[in-house]
């Protein structure tokens, strides 16, 4: 089944007691169990609850696994899936790694005896290197943020398979419909829901998806135990967010491969990363593993002064953290999102001065264009 078709049948699943075409929100934490010996499916809402479910079944469908869970935000689903490694484990972790995911691997697992070594996993030497003994997984996440680096997931996942490893892949930045990692041999997936899957910067939320019976168990043991569960007001809107996941990621792309290759014609702009782009390191494996370059670029403007103008003079997108929503997103990462690197670490990870981040929403990019092209000429 084409996954446009596949949205809409895991996001329209009739309620079994009404026949309500949307799945009711279920605001009840208890259940009641009809017979003394026998429990029903559901007991109480953290383990479990009637909504949550059909969202859960849709996330895992759209990844083509059977296993997913919803967290209440992305951090969430990241940090519980890194509470199933234990003391003395290891783990190799991309070096362009998301913000809040760094935090919690220098901050947090470090204090329960879990440590981890960045590595650009570009350079899979390098990867095969940094294996330890008490090397448990390698953590991916392509392309990274905010500089769109790629990463050969089937050859790091054969690399994690050969070595007894587990692959884990941040996939936010793709979403299922234009990248799926699991059928590319990694083990975990996890979203930052809050952006492409909901798509409406609306809710927070995040997912986890395995195939594998076995990992899937752990990961629902920690989300049962924890406790960071997705609430089921939410749960229901990224129901409603997903059922456009695949007409909102098929325009954004397509006007971002756009955007992408008008940018590079400007003599404002030293730098396009963008993996849709021939020009891109990363275009090949891209090519390989994903349906395009996706809907988020980065380009560089050459200093602070001019990047504050474009953010300044530009009239269509919002200018704010975040991204994957219908709105077009422009952020400035080495003061937000990356604010927490030093200037030094900035520059090792490639995030510039002149560096603006664009999530392309829903609005026409001809006009996204236009209004770019006018914030440019006000470049001094
Ligand atoms: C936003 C984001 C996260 C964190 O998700 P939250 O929903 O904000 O907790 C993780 N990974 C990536 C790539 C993200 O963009």
């Amino acid at each position: 089944m084409h996954d446009w078709t596949k949205i809409i049948k895991k996001t329209t699943v009739a309620d079994k007691t009404s026949g309500a075409v949307n799945t009711p929100i279920y605001l009840s934490s208890t259940f009641n169990q009809e017979s003394f010996d026998h429990f029903g499916e559901f007991d109480y809402a953290r383990s479990g609850n009637p909504t949550r479910k059909v969202a859960e079944e849709a996330v895992a469908a759209l990844e083509d696994a059977k296993y997913g869970y919803l967290f209440s935000t992305g951090m969430a689903a990241i940090s519980s899936v890194l509470l199933t490694f234990s003391k003395g484990d290891h783990l190799i972790v991309s070096k362009y790694v998301y913000g809040g995911t760094f935090r919690i691997l220098e901050e947090v697992l470090p204090r329960f005896g879990i440590t981890h070594t960045y590595v650009d996993l570009a350079d899979l030497d390098a990867v095969r290197a940094a294996i330890q003994p008490n090397t448990k997984a390698i953590y991916i996440e392509t392309p990274s943020n905010p500089i769109l680096a790629v990463s050969d997931i089937a050859a790091l996942s054969q690399i994690a398979h050969e070595h007894d490893l587990l692959s884990i892949v941040d996939n936010t930045f793709m979403s299922p419909v234009l990248q799926k990692p699991l059928n590319l041999g990694a083990d975990i997936v996890v979203h930052s829901a809050t952006k492409f899957l909901a798509g409406h910067s609306d809710i927070l939320a995040g997912a986890a998806i395995a195939k594998d019976k076995d990992i899937a168990d752990k990961i629902y043991f920690i989300q049962n135990a924890v406790g960071a569960t997705l609430g089921v007001t939410d749960s229901w809107l990224l129901l409603r967010g997903m059922k456009t996941l695949g007409i909102r990621m098929q325009q954004s792309s397509t006007a971002a491969q756009k955007i992408a290759e008008w940018l590079e014609a400007q003599p404002q702009v030293t730098r396009v990363c963008y993996p849709g782009l021939k020009s891109n390191a990363g275009y090949a494996v891209q090519q390989k593993q994903a349906v395009n370059g996706g809907a988020v670029l980065s380009f560089d403007v050459g200093s602070e002064d001019a990047a504050r103008t474009v953010a300044e003079e530009t009239k269509i997108p919002e200018f704010s953290v975040s991204l994957g929503g219908a709105e077009t997103i422009l952020s400035y990462p080495p003061k937000m999102s990356h604010a927490e690197l030093s200037p030094a670490e900035q520059a090792k990870s490639g995030i510039t001065p002149g560096l603006l981040r664009f999530s392309v929403g829903l609005e026409d990019p001809d006009d996204l264009i236009a209004d770019l092209k006018q914030a440019f000429a006000k470049i001094k």
